[in-house]
């Protein structure tokens, strides 16, 4: 009954009604001021260009996919995009996701030879049926969208690789910049949310490995009735909790942004306690924002910082830490 009830609803309202109710959301929703945040020391120049879009009544997507660009394209920035440090084959693969208010979501993992890959996951979810895409099929998509391939390995970079062949000895170590993602979610002027993650992964990684960075609900969630979340650090370990996901969850529960991620924290580190597993070299981040535009982060261990764009400026924070 209810079933039919809809349906009949649906016609009646047609295309003309939706978009109606659309306008009557948008208007019910409270004008916010807008915000934005990111990870790491590389957050602070994202932020400013991110704030050019969101500082001017921009959409929170816009400004964000805007914001992590910048550090995609930037070679001296060693764990993102062009000049990011490659697998342990010498081979540079991007991950990436974005998120925004409605639910739309689109990502990349594993990407070859594109500068961009946070584009090519925008595409993915604006021009395509799919949510993710991966390997020599998203480099192919994203040379039909117009993408140019280009060598993303750096002198620098490879340098590095060639330097850790002689021992090949896979250790990722905390807070030293061998890996580091830029996550960024935003609130806007109309009060919507959007995000955005995107790395080169763990340096020396297995080829073909994923982390948390592209999946959605484990390096980026947003739900636009509770908040926004990202992650950074060892991906398996966001993996193994849903960790944006659960920080949300946490919002949507009532939680402040930091606790939120705090919570989120302490769970990845129970799972370790229970596995019996080694957390000594192990450094997580949460990084939060709620409707209302209250932020948070939480890490496992000292050394994690975010960068925060309002009206009132850009500055570094350094974030609690449970160890
Ligand atoms: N979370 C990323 C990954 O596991 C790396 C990082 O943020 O440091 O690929």
């Amino acid at each position: 009954m209810s079933k039919r009830r809809d349906f009949i609803k649906n016609t009646l309202l047609g295309s003309a009604g939706l978009l109606a109710l659309n306008h009557l959301e948008a208007a019910s929703r409270k004008k916010r001021k807008p915000v934005v945040i990111s990870t790491w020391n590389f957050g602070l120049k994202a932020n400013e260009e991110a704030w050019k879009v969101l500082g001017s009544s921009g959409s929170a997507l816009d400004a964000i996919e805007k914001g992590v660009r910048l550090i995609e394209s930037d070679p001296s920035e060693r764990s993102v995009g062009l000049g990011g440090r490659p697998d342990r084959d010498g081979v540079v693969t991007l991950d990436a996701c974005i998120m925004d208010h409605k639910g739309n979501i689109g990502s990349v993992a594993a990407l070859e030879k594109i500068e961009n890959p946070i584009s090519v996951a925008r595409a993915v979810m604006e021009k395509t049926p799919h949510v993710m895409i991966v390997g020599a099929g998203a480099q192919q998509f994203a040379l039909q969208q117009g993408f140019e391939l280009k060598n993303l390995l750096t002198p620098e970079s490879e340098a590095e690789w060639r330097e850790w062949l002689k021992t090949s000895k896979y250790k990722p170590v905390i807070n030293i910049e061998n890996h580091d993602t830029i996550g960024m979610v935003g609130l806007d002027s109309l009060g919507n949310l959007g995000g955005a993650c995107t790395t080169s992964g763990l340096a020396w990684k297995m080829h073909g490995r994923v982390g948390d960075s592209p999946i959605i609900g484990a390096g980026l969630y947003v739900d636009n009735e509770a908040g926004a979340a990202t992650a950074t650090g060892h991906g398996e370990e966001v993996i193994r909790v849903v960790g944006s996901f659960r920080v949300v969850q946490n919002m949507k529960h009532g939680m402040s942004p930091k606790k939120a991620c705090a919570e989120a924290v302490k769970e990845i580190k129970k799972l370790f306690v229970r596995r019996g597993a080694d957390w000594s070299n192990t450094q997580i981040g949460f990084l939060a924002i709620n409707t209302r535009g209250e932020t948070g982060a939480f890490a496992l261990r000292k050394g994690f910082n975010y960068a925060e764009h309002d009206s009132t400026g850009n500055v570094l924070k350094d974030a609690e830490f449970l160890l």
